[in-house]
């Protein structure tokens, strides 16, 4: 089935220095496997557009924002310590989120309810009000909450990178019509996400945070999907499914220490389309975050648009989760009330 990609050129434009690995090569590395794919012919080029100052500031505040409109005018504006921009950062963070809010009208306006967004710089780590871990704008939160303004009324973010999602985790906290679910790699960057937070105020229960120990594998994973992600996505019942889709949990990644093959993406996509389709009317949006092996990268975002464009994940693994994650979801499904 054809789906709507969002690419532009600007992507390939934000450089930060010395030996980043936040780079324009990723981006090239994505366009150049959906170009040379089996599939190529069902990837349909969605029209790219800025965000609007109005979705940015649904997420971010206009001070932040005016912060690094500003970095265009410098070669070099130093955000954090891992975090640069130089002039063509600000166009390509606004370009990425306003990407990702037109995959939303895409999904609801075209008859293709499945899109990808292919950019960079990513953005899970962006708060509302600084930029951190290589992310300026917060795109998923952009494309949220342009869905929650066209009508929408429940909004489920999956974020599978290796990392937890700050940003998204705290701009969606306190909120019942945004679920952010993430399953991340704990203790390691950027330190939260702990076991036991689920949300509160009015989004108490709608946070689903999984951290885990190094070394997770496949059947780890797909555990987890199974017994934790599906049955939260079946109690929130949302009319939206958007995945912050990072490949570093990749065993080949050099930022993360998780060991899944390229494979089991094809399997995740599997059940995020068939969890759309039971209540999205089969709306479900990919928005790229990390994945930092130009090979993962490569063969992770293959296997997961050729599930997305009707091909059959024909991957599952015998095996096993390991205890300690056996452990780990027990406390998550308790905390929640038993999923
Ligand atoms: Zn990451």
């Amino acid at each position: 089935m054809a789906i709507t990609v969002f690419r532009d050129p600007v992507f390939e434009l934000h450089e930060q220095p010395d030996m980043h690995p936040e780079r324009p090569e990723r981006v090239r590395a994505m366009y150049e496997t959906l170009d040379g794919a089996s599939f190529t012919d069902y990837l349909i080029a969605g029209e790219p557009r800025d965000a609007t100052d109005e979705e940015l500031r649904a997420v971010h505040t206009a001070e932040y924002i005016d912060s690094v409109a500003t970095s265009a005018e410098r070669d070099l504006t130093v955000f954090d310590a891992d975090t640069a921009a130089n002039r063509h950062s600000y166009a390509a963070a606004r370009r990425a989120s306003g990407c990702a809010a037109a995959a939303v009208d895409a999904v609801l306006d075209s008859p293709r309810p499945r899109a990808l967004v292919a950019s960079r710089p990513p953005g899970h780590h962006a708060e509302a009000d600084h930029a951190a871990g290589f992310c300026f704008f917060n795109h998923v939160m952009v494309a949220a909450c342009h869905a929650l303004e066209r009508g929408l009324e429940r909004i489920f973010i999956l974020d599978w990178d290796v990392h937890h999602g700050n940003g998204t985790f705290h701009s969606s906290y306190r909120r019942d019509d945004i679920f952010y679910a993430s399953l991340h790699q704990y203790p390691h960057y950027p330190g939260t996400g702990r076991l036991g937070e689920t949300g509160a105020d009015a989004g108490s229960g709608k946070t689903l945070t999984v951290p885990l120990p190094g070394a997770c594998d496949d059947d780890d994973y797909l555990y987890l999907m199974h017994e934790l992600v599906a049955p939260a996505v079946r109690s929130y019942r949302p009319d939206l499914f958007i995945v912050s889709a990072g490949f570093d949990a990749h065993h080949d990644d050099p930022l993360g220490g998780m060991q899944l093959s390229s494979r089991v993406y094809a399997s995740f996509a599997a059940l995020e389309c068939e969890l759309a389709d039971e209540f999205c009317d089969g709306r479900l949006i990919y928005v790229t975050e990390g994945g930092y092996s130009l090979t993962a990268l490569r063969e992770s975002l293959w296997e997961a648009a050729n599930v997305l464009t009707g091909s059959p994940a024909n991957f599952e693994p015998a095996g096993t989760p390991n205890d300690r994650v056996r452990e780990i979801a027990k406390h998550v499904s308790a905390v929640h009330g038993g999923f």
